[in-house]
């Protein structure tokens, strides 16, 4: 059977000139997690570009083995970072499992995997009612004695799961500044971050218009897409993604806010989703160049220095798609530094990936965990009373870590939060 694809998807796929640009050289090999943890070509990026090369020029076909090669990547585009030659390694992967999602031969855990987040994602009220219903779970004594009744792959998925607040954030129309409004923001309020971490959406409306900004939290906006497009299945992520840009446009901010790396990076790459769509393909290139990851939109502001103190020393956690995707490394390292107190302790590869990667942990638990061992071995030398990163991915999976690990003294708290306590300190 021919590996084609739809004709709009062709212009995010694996294009042929996009494969082109591999050289062989190998310059990504020790970038890559999974690589480091195998040692197999096909686990590495320059195996899975050489798969999908062959998949595109028909060479081999879809197999369970293939797949796995493709499922086995976090997508976490450190081999981008690495890569002499600019392959847009991010993209190849995408394509490529576009690829086998519509191959007839593609194996039945993706076809469940895409229905799955077609089904949970499509309407944020989906969501919150399963999470409601893990909070209700994790509320009752049912949590520990399954957790000593489960088989060890199942102990182990019930082990990840979020230890949920009582409450969610919602969309709030606008919170004024009190001061003089120095601009018009409109902040994406994501699918995990107001389930599970509200308080960080909570702390990114208050840092914000203790700078100055009016926040809009349009409550009409919905998933980005994000994890449909790493799955996948762009045609999902666009519907998704439709939503959110007439949204936004409509908002009349001069900025759009994001505070999830992930979200940010597919959100800032809405102009490729919608390449070839004579409808939106405006209108994305536009709404990607508003997007704004919070802690590059502080800086860039500038934001107002803290007077206050927090003492805390912190290790940062570059997540993945901040780092190697929206290429932004020194903006959160800048706030954190701005805190009269905190004390920044560079772990070990800062920027290598801790295993989360969308639902990563969930699909790939083994190579997942051995990649969060790593990580967690980097970050406990340091000696660190609390992790900042910029991900509730991240943030779930380092949590995971410091379980994992009996750190209960150890936070994990997303950047902005560290500069919402300084500013509260000030009080
Ligand atoms: S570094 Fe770039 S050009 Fe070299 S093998 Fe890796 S992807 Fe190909
Ligand atoms: S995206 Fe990450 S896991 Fe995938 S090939 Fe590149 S470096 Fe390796």
């Amino acid at each position: 059977m021919s590996n084609l694809i739809a004709p709009e998807d062709i212009l995010i796929g694996p294009r042929p000139e996009d494969l082109a640009r591999c050289v062989h050289c190998g310059f990504c090999l020790q970038a890559c997690p999974t690589y480091l943890v195998l040692g197999l070509e096909n686990d590495s990026p320059r195996g899975r570009i050489q798969l999908a090369r062959a998949l595109v020029e028909d060479r081999i076909e879809v197999t369970p083995s293939v797949a796995l090669h493709f499922d086995l990547c976090l997508a976490c585009r450190a081999c981008e970072t690495a890569c002499p030659s600019g392959v847009p390694y991010g993209r190849i992967i995408e394509g490529a499992r576009a690829l086998v999602q519509q191959s007839s031969k593609r194996p039945f855990s993706w076809r469940m995997r895409s229905l799955g987040l077609r089904v949970m994602f499509a309407r944020p009220w989906r969501l919150r009612l399963a999470f409601g219903f893990l909070r209700l779970y994790q509320s009752t004594p049912l949590a520990g004695l399954m957790r000593r009744l489960l088989p060890r792959r199942l102990a182990q998925m019930e082990q990840m799961l979020p230890r949920l607040p009582r409450r969610v954030f919602a969309p709030r129309g606008v919170t004024q500044p009190s001061s003089e409004p120095r601009t018009t923001v409109a902040m994406l309020n994501g699918c995990v971050m107001p389930i599970a971490y509200p308080q960080t959406n909570e702390a990114t409306v208050r840092v914000l218009a203790r700078n100055g900004c009016r926040v809009l939290v349009p409550s009409e906006q919905g998933c980005c897409g994000a994890l449909h497009l790493h799955n996948g299945d762009p045609e999902a992520a666009r519907q998704l993604a439709r939503r959110n840009i007439d949204v936004f446009l409509g908002s009349g901010a001069d900025a759009i806010i994001v505070n999830s790396a992930g979200c940010g990076s597919t959100m800032k790459e809405y102009g490729e989703l919608f390449a070839g769509d004579p409808a939106y393909a405006e209108k994305a290139q536009r709404l990607s160049a508003m997007v704004k990851d919070v802690a590059e939109f502080l800086v860039a502001l500038p934001f107002e220095v803290p007077k206050a103190r927090v003492e805390a020393r912190v290790t940062y956690q570059d997540s993945c798609h901040l780092a190697h995707a929206q290429r932004i490394r020194e903006a959160p390292r800048q706030l954190l530094r701005s805190i009269d107190g905190v004390e920044i302790v560079e772990m070990a590869t800062p920027d290598r990936c801790c295993g989360s990667a969308g639902i990563y942990n969930m699909t790939q638990t083994g190579m997942s965990r051995r990649i969060l061992d790593d990580k967690m071995k980097d970050v406990l030398s340091t000696g660190c009373d609390v992790i900042a990163t910029a991900n509730p991915g991240c943030m779930l999976q380092l949590e995971l870590g410091c379980r994992l690990n009996h750190e209960d003294d150890t936070e994990v708290l997303h950047v902005v939060e560290l500069l919402d306590q300084a500013y509260a300190a000030e009080r």
